[in-house]
């Protein structure tokens, strides 16, 4: 048997909390693997620029949020609607504002990691601040 050549690796050590989530996205198909997982969340990380108004103190302060926001990206806010773009799913995401609330188009709600993640972003909160009741 002809034996398949060896890339370079190296262990990584990751918090229960995170493994779990990772763990879970496995089994909704959003990662392949583990590593798939790492890959992917590091490749998000490595082509995004953080220091684009959003607000880490926001995002650190969130054990959820810190777990999906190396996924998206802010794309645009209007008067009365923010768009993200979810990396892991290759989607945006629309968020607009109904009844005085911020209402996800994807998740249907107005309580999701879409709309906490909006609202960690400073250029949305000046916009939203008058028009939406938190
Ligand atoms: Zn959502």
């Amino acid at each position: 048997m002809q034996e398949k050549e060896r890339k370079p690796r190296v262990s990584l050590t990751i918090e229960q909390p995170l493994l779990d989530w990772i763990n879970q996205e496995i089994k909704t198909k959003r990662f392949a693997s583990q590593s798939h997982a790492v890959e992917q969340c590091l490749a998000a990380v490595k082509n995004r620029d953080y220091s684009k108004g959003l607000s880490l103190d926001v995002i650190e302060s969130d054990p959820q949020l810190r777990s999906v926001a190396p996924f998206f990206h802010f794309e645009q806010v209007f008067e009365d609607k923010i768009f993200l773009k979810d990396d892991s799913a290759n989607q945006t995401v629309t968020l607009q504002i109904k009844n005085k609330q911020l209402y996800c188009d994807l998740d249907r709600t107005t309580n999701c990691v879409h709309i906490g993640f909006a609202w960690a972003i400073d250029k949305v909160r000046a916009v939203l601040r008058d028009r939406i009741r938190r």
